[in-house]
């Protein structure tokens, strides 16, 4: 456990340095006052926590603690509280119900984020609990996104499922979900194209898949995870926001926390979709994933 809260907190550092420094600045007179609200709010926008969250936090000060004495010290234990009251509502498990078989994951977000590798930890993970894990090599676009998965499935020991580079997806899709069935997998986790370039037609070939996915099994996917890179700003929101429409995401994943995360934007997602966040990636690594803890999380950025 110690050496991922390291991976987060490393990856944070940035965010929290940043922050600590800034709200250091501003909380150099003893009371309270609006000039210092203002300071804050600004702050925390500009930190990429969005608009809604630095209104509660400056809120919550205000309420509390108005002409009152305050350090900066004590404005970040009030920032980490509101941060942990916005997470720990999505921190939550992914539950795979073991009497759903095969349980179908489809995972979709932008090229890059880290979905292939996202599926390659998953693999490891329930492979490692005894589950049999299949694969399907759905970003059929790309022919460098069918090998890696071929890798991946080498390395965790699940069957990877694919047809050649220019294929239909929704076909694989459909195939893939056949024979998990017919060989009694216990997961089957679909990759898909995310490249953004073409995104009217990206989202319908997604929608085309998950409505071919449920002509074999009507009830998947049973999870649509969204992978989202930690270190990309503002755009983030705008993927959830697409992905959650045209895709109907269940699930985040935020990848890349140990890289140089912009912290603040995890709070405003999770402030403006409340979607659950299953996993965190910490690494490149084939270990480096790790289930969302929303005290971890704030302890890192606001302490
Ligand atoms: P995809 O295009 O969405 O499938 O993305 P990939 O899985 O190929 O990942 C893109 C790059 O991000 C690769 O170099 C990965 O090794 C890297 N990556 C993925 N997840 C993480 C993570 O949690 N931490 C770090 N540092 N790198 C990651």
């Amino acid at each position: 456990k110690q050496n991922w809260l390291q991976r987060l907190a490393s990856g944070l550092k940035r965010s929290s340095d940043q922050l600590t420094g800034s709200i250091a600045a501003v909380f150099t007179k003893k009371k309270l006052d609006q000039a210092m609200l203002d300071d804050l709010e600004d702050i925390l926008i500009q930190s990429d926590f969005g608009v809604d969250m630095a209104t509660d936090v400056t809120e919550a000060l205000r309420r509390d603690r108005f002409d009152r004495d305050i350090s900066s010290d004590e404005v970040r234990d009030v920032l980490a509280t509101e941060i942990v009251k916005v997470l720990e509502p999505v921190a939550q498990p992914l539950l795979i119900d073991a009497g759903t078989r095969p349980y179908v994951i489809l995972m979709v977000g932008v090229n890059g984020t880290g979905k292939t590798t996202t599926i390659g930890k998953l693999a490891s993970l329930y492979g490692a609990q005894g589950k049999k894990v299949m694969l399907a090599a759905g970003d059929t676009f790309r022919a460098a996104a069918i090998e890696q998965l071929q890798v991946w499935g080498e390395r965790t020991g699940a069957p990877v499922i694919t047809k050649p580079a220019g294929s239909d997806a929704s076909g694989l899709a459909y195939e893939a979900v056949e024979r998990a069935k017919a060989e009694g997998a216990d997961i089957l986790i679909i990759d898909t194209a995310g490249r953004l370039q073409n995104r009217d037609e990206l989202m319908s070939e997604l929608e085309k898949i998950i409505r071919v996915i449920k002509k074999v099994e009507p009830s998947a996917p049973h999870a649509t995870l969204l992978t989202l890179d930690a270190t990309t700003g503002q755009n983030a929101l705008n993927q959830v926001e697409i992905f959650g429409k045209r895709a109907g995401v269940t699930g985040l994943v935020m990848t890349k926390l140990d890289g140089t995360a912009r912290g603040g934007i995890l709070v405003a997602i999770a402030r403006k979709f409340a979607l659950p966040v299953h996993f965190i990636g910490v690494g490149e690594g084939v270990d480096n994933l790790e289930a969302f803890a929303a005290r971890d999380f704030a302890a890192a950025i606001a302490r």
